[in-house]
């Protein structure tokens, strides 16, 4: 193991295979570093096939013994785990700054959402619940139970190192399935910091196996292929979502998908500006834009545009943009060198077809993968940041005129996670909310992720949902079994 950061001094950076942290079976470690200073933080054990069979099964394994645990058993570690994270959150929230860039701030309170995720789902445990009728003739009882729907292939993205995985976990978890897990090769330190917390909290050997890799169709195709696994929890981008569920149509494994987003951000006419433009700060800037719930595209009506763009970019230019651990910053730095260039090409382009900056449009000096919080106003339509997850500090903003238009102009896309209207006018919250063709809909909110809530879209952002009381039938099978009537 090499730490070149105290910071992570007492962190494991094995694999985690049936209870136990070990080296990859090739040796090899793959280098984690701080986007904001590009030092090194940590060289992972890098996961190999040998090592992702390995995994699954020991998941395959553990399965039978712990889909017969009791609920309260499952859910008392679950809520031991969720007080051990608590009581870490600093220390938690250090490891996440350092090697995702969000600023300290964000990462306390991502903690405290990827922690809620542990204690709603241990409420859960306790409350799978099953059903029963009569057949239409009358001849039998109809008896129908929940089941754990079997080892559990998790896959999850670098933007939220904690939530993204305990969302995942903390469901399996209650629901009594195994699970191999592979958490993303830019931010791994978070995800094994958990394992080591689940462990400590009295997870059973096997049922939680985590191989971080910098080869993940490799490991992950072995897992899909395994004939162990029975169902792939996956969070990233739409394109990978879709060789997954290649992989999973040939091996018939229940699939949820939590996909890209290009949400809309619609501010009426009749909005109150101050609450709309701090909803358009939170729904873009949170995360420095890199969630698939940011506001993609913000329309704003034609008689109150001016004022809400100069408004919007004032706020904007006044972020303080820096190292995520130095207090004060307000925007970290984007994960890496593409997903910088990627913003900054999108910025051109638009530029080049007759958009204007308001603020920003450059990185500042020096190291880090830092971008100014950049307001476009008058992007055409055939801009490629309109049809594009922007997944960086960049704001473009659209007028529009009529409702009609705008709601056609939001559905023209081939996502639908979440949407955004800002207005005082209840039946026009309520029109909006039935016509976007989205999973969520933010009203006079930037912000609509919450433990209690089904989290998940539509199209091609996704299939399932993740969270609120529908989560964790996701990691359930029913089973129907006939008693005649006596
Ligand atoms: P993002 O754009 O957020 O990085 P990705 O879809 O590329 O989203 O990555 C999300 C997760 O999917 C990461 O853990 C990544 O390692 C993993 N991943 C990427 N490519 C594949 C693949 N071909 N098979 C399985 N997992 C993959």
């Amino acid at each position: 193991m090499t730490i070149t950061t105290p910071l992570v001094d007492q962190l494991q950076v094995d694999l985690f295979i049936d209870g136990q942290w070990t080296a990859s079976s090739s040796e090899k470690r793959f280098r984690v570093e701080n986007p904001a200073t590009l030092e090194t933080l940590a060289y992972v054990a890098d996961g190999t096939p040998d090592d992702a069979q390995r995994a699954i099964e020991a998941a395959g394994a553990a399965q039978a013994s712990w889909g017969r645990t009791s609920p309260r058993f499952r859910a008392d570690i679950l809520r031991k785990a969720y007080e051990i994270v608590l009581s870490r959150a600093e220390e938690l929230a250090a490891i996440m700054t350092s090697e995702m860039g969000k600023p300290l701030a964000e990462a306390k309170g991502e903690i405290a959402y990827g922690a809620e995720f542990l204690r709603w789902f241990s409420e859960e445990a306790a409350r799978i619940d099953g059903d029963t009728t009569t057949s239409v003739d009358g001849a039998n009882r109809i008896l129908v139970t929940k089941e754990p729907v079997g080892p559990s292939i998790l896959v999850t993205p670098w933007n939220f190192p904690l939530a993204m995985g305990t969302r995942k976990i903390g469901t399996a978890i209650a629901a009594g399935c195994t699970m191999v897990f592979k958490p993303a090769e830019l931010t791994p330190l978070t995800s094994l910091a958990l394992a080591a917390i689940l462990k400590e909290a009295g997870l059973p050997d096997g049922v939680l196996n985590v191989v971080p890799t910098s080869s993940a169709s490799s490991v992950v195709s072995v897992w899909m292929n395994s004939g162990i696994a029975r169902k792939v929890s996956f969070t990233g981008s739409t394109e990978v979502g879709k060789i997954l569920l290649r992989q999973a149509a040939e091996n018939v494994l229940r699939s949820s998908m939590e996909l890209g987003g290009n949400a809309p951000f619609i501010v009426l006419r009749d909005a109150d500006l101050d609450r709309a433009v701090e909803g358009a700060i939170v729904a873009k800037m949170r995360n420095m834009g890199e969630a698939c719930t940011a506001a993609n595209r913000i329309y704003v009506h034609r008689e109150i545009a001016d004022e809400f763009s100069r408004r919007f970019a004032e706020r904007m230019d006044a972020l303080v943009v820096g190292d995520g651990a130095r207090p004060g910053t307000q925007v970290g730095p984007l994960i890496d060198q593409d997903g910088l260039d990627k913003v900054q090409q999108l910025v051109n382009d638009a530029v080049s077809r007759g958009a204007k900056v308001l603020t920003g449009g450059f990185r500042p000096e020096g190291p880090g993968y830092f971008y100014k919080p950049t307001v476009l106003v008058d992007v055409p339509a055939d801009a490629e940041i309109s049809r594009t997850e922007i997944f960086g500090p960049v704001a473009p903003i659209t007028v529009f005129d009529t409702e009609d238009e705008v709601i056609r102009m939001a559905n023209d896309t081939e996502w639908g996670l979440v949407g955004y209207v800002f207005t005082q006018d209840l039946d026009k919250a309520a029109r909006f909310s039935a016509s976007l063709e989205v999973g969520m809909v933010g009203v006079n909110t930037g912000i609509v992720s919450n433990p209690a809530a089904p989290f998940g879209g539509v199209k091609q952002s996704g299939l399932g949902r993740e969270g609120g009381r529908v989560g964790i039938d996701e990691f359930l099978e029913y089973k129907y079994t006939a008693i005649p009537v006596p």
